[in-house]
């Protein structure tokens, strides 16, 4: 009698994968582009939000996915549109619409990657495809490296790499300075800065006005905080962020701010001899509590700074 209901049961799972996969199907073929039918495409779904011009000819677009706020952005130049981050295929989309509306008739003269995390920089190929096959992808040299190791079918290559020397590229009438200010976050990190217009982009690392991602796995505090404070001495006045809206230098500082204050509570419970678990549900930081994602993360902020100073 177990046995047989047992065997409806699996008779029953079965049918509901089969309809499942079904609908994925049937969602596919509704998609836009169901050509391109891998996780660099419906993994990370991006919702186009919004499009502002953040300095003249510089445009950011917002997208928003399941967990958060993502930005990129593209400069039109006098030999065609320089991008920054395609973010993924659906997100590299809506993107071509944006670069049609607001360059009509241009190029894309060059795609760069901030580094090798797929999160930002999938979706070259739907640029690609828009706009022309050959089009330059410049990326940090480790970034080349590590996908020509570990090969990932929905990123494609970079053409061209950058070392820690950094390098300055010239598209038409604009200057295209591609820094590299340290070992941070997967050593592959190029800031691009924008000399004449005074602009700079700045990815994971720092952001404008986000807490830090879930407990900060992997990152080595004092490096993290290192390279946010030698970000203060860029030369721009205008921050572009993956994540968080267009800032300034006082954007800077409150993401420096806030990371130092995670800092000093965590010393100050370790002091005190709270354990992890205390300081967790102890503390808050009344003063950032406005900032992108902090009723997701910020606790796991707090468990990663506590980690870090205990184990100092
Ligand atoms: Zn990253």
């Amino acid at each position: 009698m177990r046995r047989s209901k047992n065997w409806v049961k699996v008779g029953v799972l079965s049918l509901g994968i089969m309809s499942f996969s079904g609908l994925l199907q049937a969602n596919h073929l509704a998609e836009k582009s169901a050509y391109f039918n891998d996780r660099g495409t419906f993994y990370n779904r991006f919702d186009f939000q919004a499009v502002q011009e953040t300095a003249p000819d510089v445009f950011t677009l917002t997208f928003k996915n399941e967990q958060e706020l993502y930005y990129n952005h593209f400069v039109v130049t006098s030999a065609g549109v320089v991008v920054f981050d395609p973010l993924s295929d659906s997100a590299a989309e809506a993107m071509v619409d944006v670069i049609r509306d607001k360059a009509p008739g241009q190029p894309v003269a060059g795609i760069i990657y901030s580094h090798l995390h797929t999160d930002h920089i999938a979706g070259a190929r739907v640029l690609r495809k828009a706009f022309g096959a050959d089009i330059p992808i410049i990326a940090h040299e480790r970034t080349r490296r590590y996908f020509s190791i570990r090969k990932v079918p929905f990123i494609d290559m970079p053409t061209e790499v950058v070392g820690d020397e950094g390098k300055t590229y010239q598209f038409g009438d604009t200057e295209i300075q591609l820094q590299y200010l340290g070992d941070v976050h997967t050593a592959s990190i190029l800031v691009p800065v924008l000399p004449d217009k005074r602009v700079a982009y700045t990815v994971d690392y720092i952001n404008g006005d986000v807490v830090g991602w879930t407990d900060l796995p992997g990152i080595n505090l004092d490096v993290l905080m290192a390279q946010q404070r030698r970000t203060l001495e860029v030369d721009a006045d205008i921050f572009l962020f993956g994540h968080g809206a267009p800032g300034n230098k006082a954007t800077l500082q409150r993401q420096i701010d806030y990371f130092t204050a995670l800092q000093i509570e965590a010393r100050k419970a370790l002091a005190a001899g709270w354990t992890e678990d205390q300081t967790a549900e102890r503390i808050e930081l009344e003063d950032y509590r406005h900032f992108s994602n902090y009723e997701d993360w910020f606790e796991g902020n707090v468990r990663a700074f506590y980690r870090w100073e205990k184990n100092r």
